[in-house]
C-alpha cells in the first residue's frame, strides 16, 4: 500500500513504518509451505508451482474453510462478533471472561530486539500484539498477516527468533505436528512461548480436543529444552469458569435453550477472578490452575 493509500485508511506514520519493515522481513522469510522451494512476487513456488494469493496486505496459503469456523453453535457468535468488533474483541473478552491471564505475552516479547528480530504469534486471532509481530491463524481475519494451516507454515526453515502460541494447542488433534512445525521455522536457540489450558470447560474454537498438567506441558517439546512452566492462568480463573457453566445448567432445568440464555447473565461473576492476582502465587496453585505457560529453546 502507498504512503497515500495509509493515509486514506487512516495508519498513523508509525504504524506504517512498523507494518513496512514487518512485512519486508516477512516477504524475506517466505518459502513454499509444500516444498520449501522459492516463491516468486505472486506467491507461486517456482520448484512445485504450489500457490499462495495476495489479498491486499494479506497473504493466504489455506487455512479454515467458513463451514468449519461455524460448526458450533457458540463458536458461531464468537466469530459474527470477532469479525464485526475485530477491534474491541480482544477488550471485551479480557473484561467478560472469567480467566484472568498473568502478564507473559509483554515480558516474553520484551526478550527479543522486534525491531530486528521476526517473532510470530501463530494463531493470532483478532488479536495483534505488536505491530512489528507476524500474525498468522486459520481464519482470514483482519490483522492477519498470512492465513494459513499452522501445520505447513510459508517460511523458511529457521527463519524465526520466537514464535508465541497462545490458547491455540488445545484446538488442534496433533498438537505433536504444530509444535514440530514451530520447531523448524525457528532458528538455533529460538524461543517458544505457548500458553494451554489445564482446568478449564470445554470451548471450541472452532474445535477443543485436550488438556495439559503442568508436568504433561513439559513433555510435549522434543528438540526443545525446556526454561519454564508457569501458571498461566490461576486457580478461582478455573473455579469461576466452571461455576458459571454448573450454574446456567442448574438453572436451565434441562433445556440447551434456556442454557444458552442464561451463560451470558452468569458473566456477573467474572470479576471474582480477581482473586488470582493473589492465588497465582500460592505455591499449590498449579494443581487446580486454569491454565500453563511454558518457554522453551530450541536445542542446536
Ligand atoms: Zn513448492
Amino acid at each position: 500500500m502507498s504512503a497515500t493509500a495509509d493515509a486514506r485508511s487512516g495508519l498513523s506514520g508509525a504504524a506504517a513504518t512498523a507494518r513496512g519493515s514487518r512485512f519486508a522481513k516477512i516477504e524475506a522469510a517466505l518459502s513454499c509451505p509444500e516444498c520449501r522451494g522459492k516463491l516468486d512476487d505472486d506467491l507461486a513456488c517456482v520448484a512445485c508451482g504450489a500457490s499462495g494469493q495476495r489479498r491486499g496486505q494479506q497473504l493466504r496459503f489455506g487455512g479454515f474453510e467458513e463451514s468449519e469456523l461455524r460448526s458450533d453453535p457458540l463458536n458461531r457468535i464468537k466469530e459474527t462478533v470477532k469479525r464485526r468488533f475485530s477491534r474491541v474483541y480482544p477488550l471485551a473478552i479480557s473484561a467478560l471472561s472469567p480467566v484472568l491471564s498473568v502478564n507473559f505475552v509483554k515480558p516474553f516479547l520484551r526478550s527479543f530486539d522486534l525491531d530486528r528480530e521476526l517473532v510470530a504469534d501463530l494463531g493470532s486471532g483478532t488479536h495483534r500484539r505488536d505491530p512489528r509481530l507476524v500474525c498468522i491463524d486459520g481464519g482470514a481475519y483482519d490483522e492477519v498477516d498470512i492465513v494459513t494451516d499452522l501445520r505447513r507454515l510459508p517460511l523458511a526453515d529457521g527463519s524465526l527468533a520466537g514464535a508465541m502460541s497462545i490458547a491455540v494447542l488445545e484446538h488442534v488433534t496433533d498438537p505433536a505436528e504444530h509444535i514440530a512445525e514451530m520447531h523448524r521455522v525457528l532458528a538455533p536457540g529460538g524461543r517458544v512461548m505457548a500458553f494451554v489450558p489445564f482446568m478449564q470447560p470445554f470451548h471450541a474454537s472452532p474445535y477443543d480436543y485436550q488438556r495439559y498438567t503442568k508436568v504433561g506441558l513439559a513433555e510435549q517439546f522434543p528438540g526443545f529444552e525446556v526454561l519454564s512452566v508457569k501458571v498461566g492462568a490461576g486457580p478461582t480463573s478455573a473455579l469461576v469458569w466452571v461455576l458459571q457453566e454448573w450454574l446456567a445448567m442448574t438453572l436451565s432445568f434441562g433445556s440447551e435453550k434456556l442454557y444458552r440464555a442464561l451463560v451470558p447473565l452468569t458473566w456477573i461473576l467474572s470479576p471474582l477472578k480477581l482473586l488470582d492476582l493473589l492465588l497465582v502465587h500460592h505455591p499449590s496453585a498449579s494443581v487446580i490452575a486454569s491454565g500453563f505457560v511454558i518457554e522453551a529453546r530450541k536445542i542446536g
